[in-house]
């Protein structure tokens, strides 16, 4: 294992894949990917549902996505790796009031960012939806440029991409802690169980472990794990593609299509935070029934796989991307909130930039700094949750 970097990225999710990728893009110097895991990939990543969406309802949550699915659209031509990508769109059901006037103003916003978001009417659903049960709904928005993308793609790609750039990635590492300079200013060497790295400047992307791993420099992260359920049934041919991912809010649950068959997920709200992960029946019985309600032709489907993976949270459903001061030369590109895949592109550009350039130049992220938690004034948290 190399001995020395100059810049480290800690862990091989989709986020740590595309950090690394985008630095050695910028050819500024030696970059070194550190993964625990035998295979990157493998924790929230490998976990999550592959959504990819616009529709969000701050205004840096939507340019996030709005950078990355340019990033995705054109990802063969310059990622050069292949990329399973279903634009077939994200659609949100409305049933209260509520949601209607919430997404009226986020209609509004779209439009601002030059988002193409179509408004439907309870007909217009209907017509557009047939395996949608209309109890409740009121209306619905589409967005036809979301959809949903393979996890591991993005994480393969970017990683053999970054290596092709010289990236080295060494898998089977973990990190344990850090070592400082005299003054408690910078991080020197990374340790690791597999012995010390100095490291010029390094980059936390560790997703749900990122409070624990930065505690040990000294700095509080408030990203929190929260338990998130999937199942996805055999194959299942009575909905037509192409379906959009259909979203119902009131009650977060959502599916797509999934390897022939349909991928089913809803979140338990009564899951505080934790790093258990086992399948949790009960809730599961309990995303069954929820969804044969929402599209009764799901009681066709049979159960085939089921699983639990983390959500990275912060307390405004905002990612943290910023350097954690005082350290000089620790940075955090984490707590993506249950959104880290669909940001994964923009991440990786604007923690380059960040690390390279003193400042994001894509974006203006100072909405995703670590000092606006200590002001709940500058808190301004993501609806769109699900
Ligand atoms: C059920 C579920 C559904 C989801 N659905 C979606 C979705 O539809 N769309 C979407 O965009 N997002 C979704 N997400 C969220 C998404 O999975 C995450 O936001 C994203 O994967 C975060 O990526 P990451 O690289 O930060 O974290 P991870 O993939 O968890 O990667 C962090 C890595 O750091 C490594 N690591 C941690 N500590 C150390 C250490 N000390 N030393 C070395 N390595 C370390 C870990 O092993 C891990 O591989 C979902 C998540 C879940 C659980």
């Amino acid at each position: 294992m190399l001995n020395k970097a100059d810049f480290v990225v800690v862990g091989g999710g989709c986020i740590g894949a595309s950090v690394a990728y985008y630095l050695a893009k910028r050819k500024a110097g030696s970059v070194l990917l550190l993964e625990r895991n035998e295979f990157l990939g493998q924790e929230s990543t490998g976990k999550c549902a592959g959504g990819i969406r616009a529709q969000f309802s701050t205004e840096i949550n939507a340019r996030l996505s709005l950078l990355s699915i340019d990033a995705f659209e054109r990802w063969e031509q310059e990622i050069q790796e292949p990329f399973q990508y279903r634009q077939w769109g994200y659609c949100f059901l409305l049933t209260s009031d509520e949601l209607v006037k919430n997404f009226r103003k986020s209609h509004a916003l779209w439009t601002r960012l030059g988002m193409k978001v179509d408004w439907l009417e309870p007909a217009q659903v209907e017509k557009r939806l047939p395996y949608v049960n209309m109890e409740g709904v009121r209306g619905a928005t589409f967005h036809a440029r979301d959809g949903f993308g393979d996890p591991n793609d993005i994480t393969q790609g970017y990683a053999k991409a970054a290596r092709r750039l010289g990236a080295r990635i060494e898998t089977g590492v973990a990190v344990s802690g850090w070592r400082r300079d005299k003054l408690n200013r910078a991080i020197t060497h990374v340790i690791t169980d597999k012995g010390e790295i100095e490291a010029g400047r390094v980059i936390l992307a560790t997703g749900a472990w990122t409070r624990p791993l930065a505690a040990k420099a000294g700095v509080d992260v408030p990203i929190d794990p929260i338990a998130r359920q999937i199942i996805v049934t055999d194959k299942f041919d009575d909905i037509e593609d192409p379906f959009p991912m259909t979203v119902d809010l009131s009650t977060t649950l959502y599916f797509h299509r999934e390897s022939g068959g349909v991928l089913i997920g809803m979140s338990d709200h009564s899951v505080g935070a934790g790093f258990e992960t086992t399948f949790n029946e009960d809730f599961g019985e309990k995303m069954l029934v929820t969804a044969m309600e929402r599209a009764p032709v799901l009681a066709n489907a049979s159960p085939k796989h089921k699983w639990c993976g983390l959500y990275e949270v912060t307390p405004d459903h905002h990612p943290v991307l910023d350097r954690l001061a005082p350290l000089d030369n620790l940075y955090c590109c984490a707590g993506f909130s249950g959104h880290g895949l669909m940001h994964a592109p923009a991440a990786g550009l604007l923690t380059a930039e960040l690390v390279l350039d003193g400042k994001a130049r894509s974006l203006d992220i100072s909405q995703l700094a670590l000092g606006r938690f200590a002001d709940p004034g500058r808190l301004h948290d993501e609806a769109n949750v699900i």
